[in-house]
């Protein structure tokens, strides 16, 4: 019988695997200063256990953690990890450094049930939700663990369609007896699934960022099928009504495709849905994928369509196009592997 993993479970949950094994309720919390703080790699090394203790564990737990099987490193700098998740299934994970920041991009899901068209994730189709384990064992299995600065749940698969078990990734990394990181250090993007986006906002201080692509309903819901659910208006409505404070942050992300959503029309619109929202927009170069009819735009478009949303009041900045010469588009590294092994 295999052995469940103790790394990516709750202090809640730890408190129940030691209560049915007779173990004292201090020893849930020693165990997740082992896992968490102390990055103990077995159960052997958590030697403020009893001898007794960790035998009993060892029966039928392990830590579980696991190092990537593969790296491609950018020229930039970036480097996106490969973990097996299951024969023939990998995710990835992107280490992202920048000046004095170092991010690290989770994957959520094998593959993705959302169907984004300009998706290279979509088109694996949906292999699973990944738990919370498997999400916090890319943060803690990359040889950058240590000088991160800032965590992004931007990799493959929806972050709110595999609600519980990120929430539980959130309440590890920020609890004291996790990792103790603040909350605003850490984003979470969604396509906008409304009921999920209030949840999420009320259960966690991290920050939100949300994926526009178009303020057109039509256009939108062409590009995200998503839109027909879970119309970009009502999600609006939703974020509008919650009282972000001073400390947490709204964002909007918007990838440029040439010739679709980078028009005058589309920035007057933007000012429009937007207004009354305190917030920010990232432009984001498309990159390309095999077989898309997207193209991506060149800089000049870029700023001029960042320019234009700063003339109606909006804070918009680019984001750098990271790893291109790796495939910086997210799913294609781990497509490539995937076919590879078949
Ligand atoms: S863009 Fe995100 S939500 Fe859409 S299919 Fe890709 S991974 Fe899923």
């Amino acid at each position: 019988m295999s052995r469940q993993r103790l790394y990516g479970k709750t202090l809640n949950e730890l408190s129940d695997i030691t209560a049915a094994v007779s173990l004292p309720p201090y020893a849930a919390r020693q165990i997740a200063g082992w896992l968490y703080r102390r990055g103990a790699p077995e159960i052997s090394s958590m030697t403020d256990l009893s001898l007794a203790a960790r035998n009993l564990l060892e029966k039928n737990y392990e830590t579980g953690l696991t190092p990537p099987s593969s790296v491609a490193s950018a020229s930039d700098g970036t480097r996106k990890y490969l973990f097996g998740i299951s024969e023939n299934r990998f995710i990835e994970t992107a280490f992202i450094p920048d000046r004095e920041r170092a991010t690290v991009c989770l994957s959520v899901q094998s593959g993705c049930r959302m169907g984004c068209h300009f998706c290279m994730t979509a088109r694996q189709g949906f292999q699973g939700n990944l738990s919370s384990g498997d999400i916090l064992n890319q943060f803690r299995s990359i040889p950058e663990h240590r000088s991160l600065t800032n965590i992004v749940f931007m990799g493959m698969g929806e972050p709110l369609d595999n609600f519980e078990e990120v929430m539980k990734s959130l309440e590890i990394l920020i609890s004291e007896w996790g990792y103790g990181w603040s909350p605003s250090r850490i984003t979470v993007s969604t396509i906008g699934i409304t009921d999920r986006i209030r949840d999420f906002l009320e259960g966690t201080r991290c920050h939100l960022a949300v994926s526009l692509h178009t303020p057109f309903d039509e256009e939108r819901q062409a590009l995200m099928p998503v839109q027909k659910a879970h119309p970009i208006k009502k999600v609006l409505e939703v974020i509008r009504g919650f009282d972000f404070g001073r400390q947490r942050r709204i964002s909007f992300e918007y990838i440029l495709f040439k010739g679709l959503n980078d028009t005058p029309d589309h920035v007057k619109e933007l000012a429009k849905i937007l207004s009354g929202i305190r917030c920010r927009i990232n432009l984001i170069r498309f990159h390309a994928i095999p077989g898309s009819k997207y193209r991506s735009p060149d800089t000049k478009a870029m700023e001029a369509f960042r320019d234009r949303l700063s003339a109606k009041g909006i804070t918009a900045t680019i984001r750098a196009s990271r790893g291109e010469d790796i495939g910086a588009a997210c799913g294609l590294l781990s497509t490539l592997e995937q076919n590879k092994t078949r």
